[in-house]
């Protein structure tokens, strides 16, 4: 079953090394598919070089496996929660890619400081709470992902116009529309993480770019009255 979306996350998997966002086996990408809600989900630690593509597991919205050999990934639980709570996202990306990463150690969101980050994200990229020790004990991916959800909750962020965020400590999650997209703003997410980190090497209290300026990029790109590219 779901052999086009199969095909589409191995192909996603298989992009995040090439696209020098994982080392190892340090990532991993999800697509759900939105007649029926199943996850198809890349399996736990099998190298990107001989992953094929019936290694791919597919599970329903639990997170119960429905076909395939191999464990899925074991950060499963994260996605389910993900797409659980954020209905409208199609894909999900996790990496330990290196920028994004120094943010997620340091436990800080990256402020808005130019118009690359605005194009994608409308406004600082948060970061989690770090997990308490009986979050880490029990159920940790899953409380990964509810940590997630809670922090987008508390600061009223939409997940349609912030589709990444910060892990505490760990690194960044990435979706969007489909896994296309999600793996997208991975890579987008990674570069502004490099580009924020080296403004503020530059100038420590650099603020935030203006409130006019990063709508104006955002929603130039996103939305009703979006008008960059082609028709
Ligand atoms: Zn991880």
């Amino acid at each position: 079953m779901l052999e086009q979306l199969k095909e589409e996350v191995l192909a996603a998997n298989l992009e995040l090394p090439r696209l020098g966002l994982v080392d190892f086996t340090w990532g991993n990408v999800s697509g759900r598919d939105p007649a029926t809600g199943a996850i198809v989900i890349k399996p736990s630690g099998v190298p990107y070089e001989t992953m094929k593509i019936d290694d791919i597991v597919v599970v329903d919205a639990e997170g119960q496996t429905l076909e395939g050999a191999l464990r899925p990934s074991s950060d499963l639980p994260t996605h389910v929660e993900l797409y659980r709570h954020f209905p409208s996202i199609g894909g999900i990306v996790h990496t330990h890619s290196t920028w994004a990463t120094v943010w997620a150690q340091a436990c800080r969101g990256i402020p808005a400081l130019g118009t690359t980050h605005a194009d994608y994200f409308h406004g600082e990229i948060p970061c989690t709470p770090i997990l308490t020790e009986a979050q880490t004990a029990n159920h940790y991916e899953a409380e990964t992902g509810l940590a997630i959800v809670a922090r987008f909750r508390e600061g009223k962020i939409d997940p349609k116009t912030m589709p990444v965020v910060l892990a505490a400590n760990h690194g960044p999650y990435a979706w969007g529309n489909n896994v296309h997209d999600a793996v997208h703003n991975a890579a987008v997410l990674e570069i502004v993480a490099r580009l924020a980190l080296h403004s503020l090497q530059i100038d420590a209290r650099l603020p935030p770019m203006p409130q006019h300026q990063l709508d104006k990029h955002f929603f130039r790109k996103h939305g009703p009255g979006a008008y960059y590219g082609q028709r």
